[in-house]
């Protein structure tokens, strides 16, 4: 009520803030709002911030329909850690009185909501993997100048050489309350990995796609950028954003994929591997909403890197530790990883896409087969098919007939973003191949 928001705003103004920002995800999980003077908290909270359709992308309206406003999670709000004069509020999409059916919030509250019916909490925690480099003479380069190693992952030195960066970007997440636990130099040169706890669902949604803007300012701020391209070097590792992933009991909390008998010997309750029959169903279609990009399925491949690996998925399988299947579950049990995910995703669809998934496998009591616990890349495409091991989509365009074909894309989206986000991805497609590339025409210009 009145009271709530004026307490809100009397204590964000002892902090010092003068401006809130209610902040919304667009279809690729960035932020937009607008920014109101703390003296206007109430009308803001009351979604007197409105905005058009048409000037974001995943705001499918119509040229005549009312405008969507964004209603303000009151209790989630915080100062910016770098701007402590601007308190930021995750937003819900509201229209006519009604959350906004295409809204990508609304779309996993929706999913949150369904999980709750069937008295579970959703728990997830992404490992958010990025490049921080800076614009150099021939291109991107790595902020240190040491960072060159042939296997660069856990590297010490050229951790500490970003030292500037890293530690006020894992303060500022602390200060949030997000607890990080641990970060470190990835696989790749210029890629690092901050991890931190794991939450329901709506906070790490609300948390991850918060976290690529505050990473990108604060690397701004000492002269670098962030990227959360899924695969920005032909020959290094790509940026994961793997979903660690577990139902909860909704009352007592008490992790249900580490309760009672485990039927497979990998790690998980029967209820786990239901959840994980389910999204191994729709692998296909999720990966056109957790892979979303053209270049999400250059991350996608075997090779691909100097250490030989990629770590990241091609086959529709599950296993246990081996991290060469598209749904890992890690060595202490109880919790599911979906691998193929990549960290230009956006949190919110990934997460209501999964979460559904996992659900149907939960209602039907799917099964998921045996795990698979030998190395996936291994095998050779004879032996992979005699396997009848199925293969995620090679592009982004086989990606989405799958996301198309599905039912459970419609069902997740709703009408209205599942036909935008179909259309917005086949342009995005039809863009990347009529374009030519230097690959091209280095090969073929002067070949014939
Ligand atoms: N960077 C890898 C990926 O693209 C993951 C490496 C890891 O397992 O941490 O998913
Ligand atoms: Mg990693
Ligand atoms: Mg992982």
């Amino acid at each position: 009520g009145a009271q709530d928001v004026e307490a809100v705003r009397a204590r964000l103004e002892a902090a010092g803030v003068r401006y809130a920002l209610a902040g919304f995800s667009d279809l690729h999980g960035r932020l937009k709002g607008k920014v109101v003077p703390l003296g206007h908290l109430a009308d803001m909270a009351a979604g007197s911030e409105l905005f058009t359709g048409a000037a974001v992308d995943g705001v499918p309206q119509d040229i005549s329909d009312e405008e969507v406003s964004a209603h303000p999670d009151l209790e989630r709000g915080f100062q910016l850690p770098w701007r402590r004069d601007v308190a930021y509020f995750p937003s819900t999409l509201y229209t006519e009185g009604k959350p906004f059916e295409a809204g990508a919030r609304y779309i996993l509250q929706r999913q949150l909501a369904a999980a709750a019916e069937l008295g579970f909490t959703f728990n997830l925690g992404i490992e958010t993997e990025f490049f921080v480099l800076q614009d150099g003479a021939n291109g991107p380069q790595e902020v240190s100048e040491r960072d060159t190693a042939a296997k660069p992952c856990y590297d010490l030195t050229t951790t500490l050489d970003n030292f500037g960066w890293l530690t006020e970007l894992v303060e500022a997440m602390d200060e949030l309350g997000w607890g990080v636990y641990s970060f470190d130099h990835e696989d790749a040169r210029g890629q690092f990995e901050i991890d931190f706890s794991y939450a329901d669902a709506l906070t790490s949604a609300d948390r991850v796609s918060f976290f690529r803007m505050m990473a990108g300012e604060i690397a701004r701020k000492h002269g670098y950028f962030a990227s959360f391209m899924a695969k920005p070097f032909a020959d290094r590792t790509g940026s994961g954003a793997h979903f660690n992933m577990s139902l909860a009991d909704s009352t007592t909390g008490v992790n249900l994929f580490a309760e009672g008998e485990d039927p497979k010997g990998a790690g998980v309750s029967a209820l786990g591997y239901s959840f994980i029959a389910g999204v191994l169903r729709h692998a296909k279609a999720i990966s056109a909403v957790i892979a979303p990009t053209v270049n999400s399925y250059k991350r996608l491949v075997r090779g691909g890197s100097t250490s030989g690996s990629t770590w990241a998925p091609v086959f529709v399988t599950y296993g246990d530790n081996n991290r060469t299947n598209m749904v890992r579950i890690p060595l202490a049990g109880g919790r599911v990883e979906c691998r193929a995910a990549d960290i230009s995703c956006n949190p919110y669809l990934g997460a209501a896409m999964i979460l559904a998934a996992g659900l149907e496998g939960v209602r039907e009591q799917l099964d998921p087969g045996a795990p698979h616990r030998e190395n996936m890349y291994e095998y050779s495409d004879a032996q992979i098919a005699e396997l009848g091991v199925d293969t995620l989509p090679r592009d982004l365009s086989a990606a989405i007939d799958e996301f198309q074909a599905d039912s459970l894309s419609r069902e997740v989206f709703g009408e209205a973003l599942y036909n935008s986000f179909i259309d917005y991805k086949r342009a995005e497609w039809e863009s990347y191949q009529s374009h030519i590339s230097t690959w091209e025409t280095e090969r073929y210009l002067k070949f014939f």
